[in-house]
């Protein structure tokens, strides 16, 4: 079968590999869709920190058992420590995930443990590959414990920002959102459905304090993953509101704790997603409450994927979500 195998920094490579044997309690998932995000392109930029090469990417994954749709769990905790007792996989102290820790889905076929495979009968591939990013969204905005009709600010307009965005607004909130880059914030408004969308520039401080009037977010999401607007965000938050960072940031934060204490803040940081919240993204779609569809502006086959995927690395401001199709 084929295989792409990112084998250092800027060098991936395609190979023919023999199919893998589903193990005690394992299943072999015939893979079919691939998406690529944030964390792939920095394994190949070699920026990605704690991980190693020669490795095959690939986290956000549809595929099929038995002809029929499913999608993967990439988390694979171990199911021992404090944090897997306490119902919490999804930060288990010692979790590998598919594609980043171990090697993951670019390829044909990937055995997986049988519990991390989740039928998704109703749904298409091109739908069921955006449910992995589409959940780390639908987690964060499930950890702020969203209400009907709060106001939630969203920092960044990514694919992480546009899914908190959404998930924010199936929850009843009025959402705004903040972005350097106006293509991002239209393609916002019009998929997720903000209700104002603010450019990030040096008017921002101006333009979000009109925004909020007497009513600033009771929870502000950082989907940005820049160290300075992580600082930040506790300003444009309400007193006795929550900020939730999902983009995750190799640096230590700066915040102000008599801001911090004055408006009494609650801080969460939110990783990864749950079975739960995949299927929670999953009733969204079949519901025609996500377009998971238009979520996808690029795509090639995975033979090309050592030519393609550094022209996606290149236009990656652009893209929204680039999808590898496995035939
Ligand atoms: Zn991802
Ligand atoms: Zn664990």
């Amino acid at each position: 079968m084929q295989t792409v195998v990112l084998e250092e920094p800027g060098r991936l490579a395609l190979r023919e590999a023999d199919r893998p044997a589903a193990g005690d309690g394992q299943v072999a998932v015939r893979i079919r869709r691939v998406g690529v995000c944030g964390t792939d392109f920095h394994a190949v930029e070699g920026v990605q920190p704690f991980f190693s090469y020669p490795r095959v990417l690939g986290h956000e994954l549809a595929g099929e058992v038995d002809g029929r749709p499913v999608a993967v769990l990439p988390y694979l905790e171990c199911g021992r420590c404090q944090a897997c007792r306490r119902g919490k996989p999804n930060c288990c102290e010692r979790l590998s995930v598919l594609g980043v820790h171990q090697d993951g889905g670019m390829t044909e076929w990937l055995t997986v443990p049988a519990d991390h495979v989740l039928p998704a009968d109703g749904l298409t591939l091109d739908q069921v590959v955006v449910v992995e990013p589409l959940s780390i969204g639908a987690h964060a905005v499930r950890r702020a414990g969203i209400e009907p009709g709060e106001r939630v600010l969203v920092l960044g307009a990514g694919p992480i920002g546009l899914a908190v965005t959404r998930f924010a607004k199936l929850a009843g909130a009025e959402v705004a959102v903040t972005d350097v880059a106006p293509a991002r914030l239209a393609f916002c408004r019009e998929w997720a459905g903000a209700d104002a969308v603010l450019p990030m520039d040096a008017t921002f401080p101006d333009t979000v304090a009109r925004w909020a009037g007497d009513r600033w977010p009771t929870a502000v999401f950082d989907a940005t993953g820049h160290v300075g607007s992580m600082n930040q965000a506790p300003r444009w938050t309400a007193h006795g509101g929550r900020v939730v960072f999902v983009g995750l940031v190799q640096a230590a934060l700066t915040l102000d704790d008599p801001l911090l204490h004055q408006r009494e803040l609650t801080l969460y940081a939110s990783r990864n997603a749950t079975r739960d919240d995949f299927r929670r993204v999953m009733d969204a779609i079949a519901a025609g409450a996500v377009d998971a569809d238009r979520f996808i502006s690029r795509r090639a086959p995975l033979g090309e994927v050592p030519a393609v995927l550094p022209t996606w690395l290149k236009d990656r401001a652009d893209l929204i979500k680039a999808v590898v199709e496995v035939a």
